[in-house]
């Protein structure tokens, strides 16, 4: 064991020196930086549903406005969302998670961020809270119990799955001594913005392994935004403006984050506009027509997507008939008999459906690219 500790804090101490050095190259060159924007569930995987609320298609809803704002905050920064329609990564939901780490990993990321709404039998539970990565044993034991009360499986890992002499746990161990202070310090900024909207506090906690966490080669967080299940959260997250707020709270204490340990990364998004523009784009009317469309589309849940089938009755989207598509096609309700359409892909503009059009009709002939709007088809 003790051989074990001193090899784990030589890791720790010659991964400290390479980011010292690495921290001396920003100055003078300012590499981007890279956050990942998790919307949890997805596809199949519905998350928590209560009453009117999809877990999936709210994260889903405030993710993108995340991203919409670090964008137009933060020109020193890479904003990748795993995933901007109704998807999955994966039919087993463990896979789910370590795909969507590895998909963090391969992006070299500095900040993961998954984004989740809480629900609990007890209804009287309320309150903001982030999760990080711990893999203390007296926690884990502690709090294993939390997440499987509530949660999918896959979702979490059991302490007792874990085999301590295996070479990812002291990976993973390693990772988490070095990463938890960032993850602890976000998560803290975190939920200080959340609750100044209203919710309580609940505050940063640790313990309940989290299998996307687990994974994570840098420092993340589970946000969760309120319990569904209790009426005052319920109340809120349903309200006006709570999306636009939620999202607003979460990319504050982001842009905090890369402020605070990489300097002012920010820029404001005239000087971005200005250094992103060229001449070519700004005299090209079809250009200028699809950035307006994915502006105006950005706003809402708005685009256009592609129609596999459609049917009388509710089909399961992890169905062997949607192929190659099985888990990656969403559920969206038009008008007539056959309301229940069964669509593929989320796309800004028509012209993009429609370049994925021709290699989906080799397995559904009769596939169209409609639009849609707010869950509801509007118009082929
Ligand atoms: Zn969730």
């Amino acid at each position: 064991m003790r051989n074990l500790i001193i090899q784990i804090l030589l890791l720790v101490i010659t991964s400290v020196a390479v980011d010292a050095q690495a921290g001396q190259m920003a100055q003078t060159s300012q590499p981007k930086r890279v956050v990942v924007i998790d919307p949890g569930h997805g596809g199949p995987r519905p998350g928590k549903v209560h009453r009117q609320v999809v877990e999936a298609d709210y994260v889903l809803d405030v993710s993108k406005e995340v991203k919409r704002l670090l964008v137009n905050r933060m020109s020193n920064l890479d904003v990748y969302l795993t995933r901007s329609c109704d998807s999955a990564y994966h039919e087993s939901q463990s896979s789910d998670n370590k795909l969507r780490a590895e998909f963090a990993n391969k992006r070299a990321a500095d900040l993961y961020v998954g984004i989740h709404c809480n629900a609990l039998g007890n209804a009287n539970v309320k309150g903001c809270e982030v999760w990080v990565l711990t893999l203390n044993e007296k926690l884990m034991n502690q709090n294993r119990l939390v997440g499987a009360m509530y949660a999918d499986e896959g979702d979490f890992i059991n302490p007792e799955d874990i085999d301590r002499n295996s070479q990812g746990f002291m990976m993973a161990l390693s990772r988490q001594l070095e990463n938890e202070p960032y993850s602890r310090f976000f998560a803290e900024e975190c939920c200080k913005n959340m609750a100044s909207y209203g919710l309580v506090n609940k505050g940063v906690k640790a313990g309940t392994v989290y299998t996307v966490l687990y994974y994570s080669e840098c420092p993340g967080v589970i946000v969760e935004m309120g319990y569904l299940t209790n009426n005052s959260d319920y109340a809120y997250l349903t309200s006006k403006g709570a999306k636009q707020e939620m999202a607003k709270a979460i990319s504050d204490a982001i842009v905090t984050y890369f402020e605070t340990l990489y300097g002012d990364a920010s820029q404001s998004a005239e000087a971005a506009a200005e250094e992103e523009s060229t001449p070519a784009e700004q005299t090209s009317e079809v250009k200028a027509e699809e950035a307006k469309e994915a502006k105006e589309a950005e706003k809402v849940d708005e685009g256009y997507t592609i129609q596999l089938i459609s049917s009388s009755k509710r089909v399961n989207t992890a169905d062997s008939q949607f192929k190659s598509y099985k888990g990656k096609v969403r559920e969206i309700l038009g008008s007539g008999s056959y309301k229940y359409k069964y669509c593929y892909g989320s796309y800004k503009t028509s012209a993009a459906a429609q370049a994925d059009l021709q290699e989906v009709r080799k397995s559904f002939k009769d596939a169209f690219v409609v639009k849609y709007r707010d869950g509801a088809i509007v118009a082929k």
